[in-house]
C-alpha cells in the first residue's frame, strides 16, 4: 500500500494521550502528552 508523502508527515507530528491513548487533536505543545479528558480529570481530580 503506498502512501503519499505528505499524509505521511501530516500525520506524524500527531501526539497521542499517554493517559488513555487517545489521538490529541489540539497541538499545543503546552499540554504535554494528555488530552483535554485527561487534563480535566488531573485538574478536578
Ligand atoms: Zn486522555
Amino acid at each position: 500500500m503506498l502512501m503519499k508523502i505528505s499524509e505521511f508527515f501530516k500525520n506524524l507530528p500527531r501526539k497521542k494521550c499517554t493517559d488513555c491513548g487517545k489521538e490529541i487533536e489540539e497541538q499545543h505543545e503546552c499540554y504535554g502528552n494528555k488530552c483535554n479528558n485527561c487534563l480535566g480529570v488531573t485538574f478536578h481530580h
